[in-house]
């Protein structure tokens, strides 16, 4: 028997890094599973069906979201988002730790249901900076960045509401504190119950 898994959220502003750190975590820690969200927004260029989203229409949502089957969503720049409840469900109860990449008004509902998830804000250096990302990323309009960088100091007020912050001026940096969040975090004495009565029964079975 395992204990139960880490839940993880990841928030940030668009152009925090996220996406990056992510897929360093993934490298560096190959036991996590990185949850895959469902959207209505169109792919960005290079985004692939079922590996950066689940790409869906408005109605099939609506009809997913009206059988409860999000762990939690939001409504993001006018298109949903939402994490696919049971695959994550059954990942912890299986002792697999989730990463959920989410923004903040889908982390707030993860709080209130998972008391015991980990919640890391990431954030760019400056403003300055998140707008030089946003530009060179050539990915949005300016009218959709300018809205992404009103977002990103609105939500900043939140941030506290997270257990952990870290700044990304550094990638390699900023995924190294991440994965030490989590590495510390999997060792913590009240997740690790099982473990411990596991270690116990070998220590007294040696005895004998
Ligand atoms: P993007 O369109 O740039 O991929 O994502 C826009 C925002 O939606 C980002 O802040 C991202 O973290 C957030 N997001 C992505 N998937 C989910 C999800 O499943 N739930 C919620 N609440 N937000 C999400």
């Amino acid at each position: 028997m395992s204990d139960r898994g880490l839940l993880i959220v990841l928030s940030g502003p668009s152009g925090a890094g996220k996406g990056t750190i992510c897929s360093n975590l993934r490298a560096e820690m190959p036991n996590l599973v990185y949850s895959v969200s469902m959207t209505t927004r169109e792919p960005r260029v290079g985004e692939v069906e079922g590996k950066n989203y689940f790409f869906r229409s408005k109605d099939e949502f609506e009809s997913l979201l009206a059988v409860d089957s999000f762990l939690e969503y939001a409504k993001v720049y006018d298109n949903y988002y939402g994490t696919p409840k049971q695959h994550v469900m059954d990942l912890l109860d299986d002792g697999k730790s989730v990463l959920l990449e989410i923004d903040i008004q889908g982390a707030m509902q993860v709080k209130e249901r998972f008391s015991d998830a980990v919640f890391i804000y990431i954030v760019p250096p400056s403003l300055t900076e998140l707008s030089a990302r946003l530009h060179n990323r050539g990915t949005d309009a300016k009218e959709v960045i300018d809205k992404r960088l009103s977002l990103a100091c609105s939500e900043l007020a939140l941030a506290h509401r997270y257990d952990y912050i870290v700044v990304n001026d550094d990638l390699q940096e900023a995924s190294l504190k991440v994965a030490s969040i989590l590495r510390a975090e999997e060792c913590k004495i009240r997740r690790n119950k099982e473990k411990i009565q596991y270690i116990y029964k070998q220590y007294m079975d040696s005895k004998e």
